[in-house]
């Protein structure tokens, strides 16, 4: 089977993390502190607190913008359910806001016309936005940023798929139009440490308190005791530490970002280009040059999903959907929500399949798959 996604190891990335089992530290070393300077020099942003998965970064985000009982979140209804579960973590509410078909992000006029609908009717409006940059295309940040300052919420970016995306000239996770990102390194993902996350922001309380909440939130900073065994826990924090094997990992891996999303660039154009003239929604080709193709999700128009789904996989195809509306998981729906809640999330549902696409996918394999493709399409 081609997968949808495969992580892409080398051997110095093997041999960086063989340099930290031989080391004294396997945690809480150095190692940890390289990887996040070296986040914070590549995506120009002035703080990086890396953890143990992007969930872990998503919780830490909404504590650290104080989200809490009481509270409202909103996020895309199309993501994974860790964008959604991060917000009731903290005890919060969560809701969610329809898609744009043809970037499979958030809809930024949906978002307006329910911040105002709020407004109008009393309702509360949400402590904290997380938007999710949808297979490595940015959302609409200007636009959402504009609304943010308008109605009063702050702005996470789930960037778990954009490592190495690009948004007006800057990188994501630069935060230049919200208040922290937040990046996955599963193996699916870019670039990888097997498991692991970071948490990007400009922002000097937000990385101290996901620093502080990261380790159980406990300090070893007050000068004013000399006992050297000293520490104090100050707040109700996790153990959400990456270990300095995976930092070494993601070190390595990071500097290989470039070329992998050069190559998945190369790719998405290939099947842009092949695919053309088939029946079916592409990707934006606007974002050719600047996502980072996390993912290559194509959207049928007349033909059924589930059998070309099935006859693909049959044909050694990897293919794969993402995702199912949040709100339709059996969970959600205990809370109150129901089909037709999200008109175009779930029309983009019905029709979406992810094709296979990473660094490593041969040309041969490619073509095999364009071909059956357009072979099941005819
Ligand atoms: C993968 C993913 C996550 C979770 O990442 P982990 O590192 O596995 O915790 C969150 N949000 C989105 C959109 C993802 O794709």
């Amino acid at each position: 089977m081609i997968p949808y996604g495969r992580q892409n190891v080398n051997q110095e990335d093997i041999d960086s993390v063989i340099e930290v089992l031989e080391s004294d530290y396997l945690t809480q070393g150095k190692m940890v502190n390289t990887f996040e300077d070296a986040i914070c020099k590549k995506v120009s942003a002035k703080y990086a607190v890396a953890v143990n998965s992007a969930t872990s970064a998503l919780h830490l985000a909404c504590k650290a913008l104080e989200l809490g009982p009481g509270d409202l979140a909103w996020t895309s209804a199309i993501s994974f359910v860790a964008s959604a579960n991060c917000a009731l973590y903290c005890g919060a509410d969560i809701d969610f806001i329809d898609i744009e078909r043809e970037t499979v992000n958030i809809s930024v006029s949906e978002l307006e016309q329910k911040l105002q609908r709020c407004l109008d009717q009393s309702l509360p409006l949400p402590k904290v936005l997380i938007v999710v940059h949808m297979a490595g295309h940015s959302a609409d940040m200007k636009g959402i940023k504009q609304l943010s300052e308008q109605y009063g919420f702050r702005i996470i970016e789930d960037a778990s798929h954009a490592i190495g995306s690009r948004y007006l000239n800057e990188s994501v996770g630069s935060c230049q139009f919200s208040d922290a990102a937040i990046f996955s390194f599963h193996p699916v993902k870019i670039i990888t440490t097997g498991e692991g996350g970071v948490l990007t922001t400009n922002c000097e309380t937000i990385a101290n308190t996901a620093k502080l909440l990261r380790s159980h939130g406990i300090t070893r900073d007050n000068h004013d005791r000399n006992e050297g065994w000293y520490y104090e826990q100050l707040q109700l924090g996790f153990n959400y530490r990456l270990t300095d094997i995976q930092a070494a990992l993601g070190f390595s891996q990071l500097k290989r970002l470039d070329e992998f999303v050069k190559k998945r660039q190369e790719k998405a154009s290939y099947y842009i280009e092949q695919l053309s003239k088939l029946d079916l929604l592409l990707p934006n080709v606007n974002q050719l040059q600047s996502a980072s193709w996390h993912l290559f999700i194509i959207q049928l128009k007349r033909h059924d999903r589930h059998s070309i789904f099935d006859c693909l996989r049959k044909k050694g195809i990897g293919v794969n959907v993402h995702y199912i509306p949040i709100y339709l998981q059996p969970y959600y729906r205990d809370k109150g929500f129901s089909s037709g809640y999200c008109p175009n999330a779930e029309n983009y549902y019905s029709s979406a399949l992810s094709l296979p696409l990473y660094p490593d996918l041969t040309k041969e394999n490619q073509k095999y798959i364009i071909d059956v493709l357009k072979e099941v399409l005819q």
